[in-house]
């Protein structure tokens, strides 16, 4: 059979009304999801689904495509029963970018706070730089809501290859956010893609360098690599 890259030859409707869904946690064997830094139990709820971006080397928004958004109070009250049941004090949002709708990202913090929550549960989130950026004067609010660990896709030190990615990012904005949520006393994990077909010696040496300038509580380093329906791949 032949496709032409990014045709969804097979793909479902995606659900569209996500309170109509909810994990069954019932089902996990706690002893075996513990957060090691914390020593305590982590469970990765959802907050919403999909995003807008259309970044080169992602399969995220193909797969999820449009973008869906939980109830924010309802997702707190699942994170609360999951203290309550699981003994979970730590959850990582499975979303690609929670931070995109502001203020529902407000509501979520405001509720976690109202119900003391931070003070036995923290947490962590994947997020677009931009959002940092744009969301400064709210970093210390999102503090006090608990979260203490963010992931940061700032993929690349030169603008070059954020351009050929579409990220929609500037190389400036990386050092700032990156700047902005050490400021706010939150742990700030980089990601970084090295290997595209024009990486040199001299190009991985320079993003490396760039990165010790920028200090990071950590660097991540993932290897680009193509999949299925990514617009360089052709399938036949
Ligand atoms: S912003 Fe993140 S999730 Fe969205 S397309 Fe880009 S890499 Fe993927």
């Amino acid at each position: 059979m032949t496709s032409s890259p990014g045709a969804w030859p097979r793909s479902a409707p995606t659900i569209k009304d996500m309170g109509l869904i909810s994990p069954d946690w019932d089902v996990l064997d706690w002893k075996q999801y513990t957060y090691i830094p914390l020593g305590t139990r982590v469970a990765i709820p959802n907050l919403a689904r999909g995003c807008p971006f259309t970044c080169s080397f992602c399969s995220q928004w193909k797969f999820w495509r449009d973008y869906r958004l939980r109830d924010p109070k309802a997702v707190v009250d699942e994170i609360e029963e999951l203290h309550e049941r699981h003994g979970v004090g730590f959850f990582i949002l499975a979303d690609e970018e929670p931070t995109i709708n502001r203020k529902a990202f407000i509501r979520f913090c405001q509720e976690l706070i109202d119900r003391g929550l931070p003070d036995k549960v923290k947490w962590g989130i994947n997020t677009r730089v931009t959002d940092i950026y744009r969301d400064r004067e709210l970093l210390p609010f999102y503090r006090r809501a608990g979260l203490v660990h963010v992931s940061l896709g700032t993929e690349a030190a030169a603008q070059m290859k954020l351009d050929r990615f579409h990220k929609e990012t500037k190389v400036e904005e990386n050092r700032t956010a990156i700047r902005l949520l050490r400021e706010a006393d939150i742990f700030v994990e980089a990601q970084f893609i090295v290997g595209l077909d024009n990486e040199t010696p001299e190009t991985l040496e320079e993003t490396y360098c760039m990165a010790w300038d920028w200090q990071p509580d950590l660097a991540n380093w993932a290897m680009y690599t193509p999949w299925p329906y990514t617009p360089r791949c052709s399938r036949s």
